[in-house]
């Protein structure tokens, strides 16, 4: 198979590090800054789909590089989908991931029903051509934050068939059945076929 080449559309340290280990070795990644992207994308479009696709058109559009952006969001049932595609600034700007955290608890006081899907859409520009990926993964949102692994709402989100969240989980396990891990793998398949 030939080598993939891909400029990472995202400054998320953590989504970079979860997409390196998911593909395999085989697959070449260019960071914006190695692309010389050192402006902010832009996240405007009020989907996690639509900003996918218009983080990895701006990057496109600066390189001509084939590149994939990442949008995910938390869907939380008992508060009709939110915080979605607000997820990374739920508790207000500046976005404050341990803010975010305990606002949602917060807001899930009482709750008996805490189901909840995290969703990830990959958005990917080859030779000008725009493809998208969608992993999603159910579970449910624990009374309180428990585990210091993954990122962002990792420590309050227990997927579906575990008892533990994907903050007490090895990066391998959750890099097993993420929704960024779901995602990719359909990436693949697509790039592979
Ligand atoms: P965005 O995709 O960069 O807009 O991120 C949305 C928000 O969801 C951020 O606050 C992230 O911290 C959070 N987020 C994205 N992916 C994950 C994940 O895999 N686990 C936990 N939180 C995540």
């Amino acid at each position: 198979m030939d080598t993939i080449s891909l400029v990472l559309a995202t400054n998320n340290a953590h989504k970079v590090s979860e997409i390196r280990s998911i593909l395999p070795k085989s697959y070449t990644f260019i960071t914006l800054q190695e692309a010389g992207v050192l402006f902010e994308l832009p996240e405007t479009s009020g989907t996690i789909k639509g900003n996918a696709v218009q983080k990895a058109i701006t990057v496109w559009e600066a390189t001509g590089c084939s590149c994939i952006a990442d949008d995910s969001g938390l869907e939380v049932l008992a508060l009709n989908g939110r915080p979605g595609v607000d997820s990374a600034h739920f508790a207000g700007l500046p976005a404050n991931p341990q803010r975010n955290l305990m606002f949602l608890l917060d807001q899930m006081e009482g709750v008996k029903d805490r189901s909840a899907r995290f969703v990830t859409v990959i958005a990917l520009v080859l030779e000008g051509q725009v493809y998208t990926f969608e992993g999603i993964v159910d579970g449910n949102i624990s009374e309180v934050p428990r585990g210091g692994g993954g990122f962002g709402y990792d420590p309050v989100f227990v997927p579906e068939g575990f008892d533990v969240t994907f903050a007490e989980m090895s990066d391998v396990q959750k890099n097993a059945i993420s929704h960024r891990a779901k995602a990719l793998r359909a990436l693949q398949v697509f790039l592979e076929a």
